[in-house]
This record gives C-alpha cells, structure tokens and sequence, in this order.
C-alpha cells in the first residue's frame, strides 16, 4: 500500500438533485486524457458509497497533491441554476460521507482532511471541509482550537459559540430535519431550542445548556454513534 496521509473532499460540480454515477464521472476523467476515475469514493445523490479509483492507485483529483491523498467526491456542489457554488449535501449524502470520512480515517490513521479549494482556486467541494470535519480529527488536522471546557448557555458569545454551533449544524445534516438558523457567534434562542433538541435526541438532560456531558453526546453523535446511555 502506498503512504497516505490525507483525504481530500470533493464536488461533481454538477447541479443540485442531479443523480452522478460512477461510470459517468469515469466517462468525464477518460476524455481529460486519463486513466479512468479520478476519485477513489463517491458519495451518490442518495448516500450510496460507491468504490471509484482503487485506493492503492495513486488519485487523479488535486493536482500535486495527489500522490499519498484519497480523494472522496460528493454528487452536487452547484445551485440548480448549475453554475452558482453551493453546499448541495442533503441528509442521506452528510451521514454517508462522514461515515465513509471515518471509515477512511480510521483504516489508514489519516489525521489530516482538506477540501480541494484549500490547494486550488476553486468552489470545490463547496464549503469548508476542514472546518466541518475537524472535530474528527481532534483539531490536529488544520489547528482549529477544540471546545473549552466552559459551560455554554443563552447570551454567551465568541469563538466557542461559534464551534458549537458548527456542530450542531453538522448534527442536523445527519438527520432529516430542516431547523432555524444557526450562524454568527452568539448563542441565541435559535442555539438554545437545537441545543435542546439535540439533547432530547440522546436522551439527556435537556437544558439547553453546552456542558461536558452534552458535548461528548455531540462528539458520539458525529461519529455516527448512539447515545452514551445506550452503550454497553
Ligand atoms: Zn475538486
């Protein structure tokens, strides 16, 4: 096996709620000239994991990069207008690739995720990657600073807040709900009723309030695991 030590994310850059197979992007990287694939997973339009490039063979995806990186594409990445960047992951497409992130992560020990436009003046894949998926790597990968230990709660502000909020968005992608707002760094009463949700989700306390307990429930949850009280 060759050395890796990164996955990089991907788009199709094709438009949102278009179906992508396989054999299509195969199709498009053999009329660039190459040897088929450039990827080495896909991410279909309705969370199936497909196998693309064999993970042994050197990617065809970003260029000098390429050579110990896995490359992972999601259908999507553009507005149905088809031109317009845009974060097309649906629910079933989020959970699929964090699972297939995890499982990648775990069978190569990769500590490091980027998505392609970190190493190219590009959309793809179309929101910020190593941001997203930085708590799977325990902020070794770009440095992001993990969570205090403080407790959250209403009216707090600041970078924490901001994180928690990252996560909470990224929970909700993995399950079928639309829910209010989530930007900026306050912890507003939008934070507050996910925060809740999310704890009623996992059988805990809910308070509404980011404590210790809360965020290990969160750090299960992303990784596609049940509730703490269920284990064992
Ligand atoms: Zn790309």
């Amino acid at each position: 096996m060759r050395p890796i030590n990164e996955i990089i994310v991907h788009c199709t850059a094709t438009p949102e709620g278009r179906p992508v197979t396989v054999a299509e992007i195969d199709s498009w990287h053999r009329a660039r000239g190459w040897s088929g694939i450039g990827y080495h997973r896909v991410i279909g339009l309705n969370g199936e994991r497909w196998a693309g490039r064999p993970l042994d063979k050197i990617g065809a995806h970003c260029e000098g990069h390429n050579e110990r990186s896995l490359g992972v594409v999601y259908a999507g990445g553009v507005a149905r207008d088809g031109k317009t960047a845009k974060d097309t992951r649906n629910a079933a497409q989020a959970s699929a690739l964090l699972a297939e992130l995890v499982e990648l992560r775990d069978r190569f020990n990769i500590k490091k995720l980027s998505g392609h436009n970190e190493y190219a003046n590009k959309a793809c894949p179309s929101f910020d990657a190593s941001k997203v998926y930085d708590y799977l790597f325990e902020g070794r990968s770009k440095g992001f600073k993990p969570i205090l230990d403080a407790v959250l709660k209403r009216r707090d502000f600041g970078p924490e807040v901001a994180d928690w909020k990252d996560r909470l968005k990224a929970w909700r992608k993995t399950i079928p709900m639309a829910g209010p707002l989530l930007d900026g760094d306050a912890f507003d009463h939008n934070t507050e009723m996910t925060t809740i949700l999310f704890q009623k989700s996992r059988g805990i306390v809910a308070d509404g309030k980011v404590g210790p307990q809360t965020r290990s429930e969160m750090e299960l949850a992303l990784a596609g695991k049940p509730p703490f009280q269920a284990l064992g």
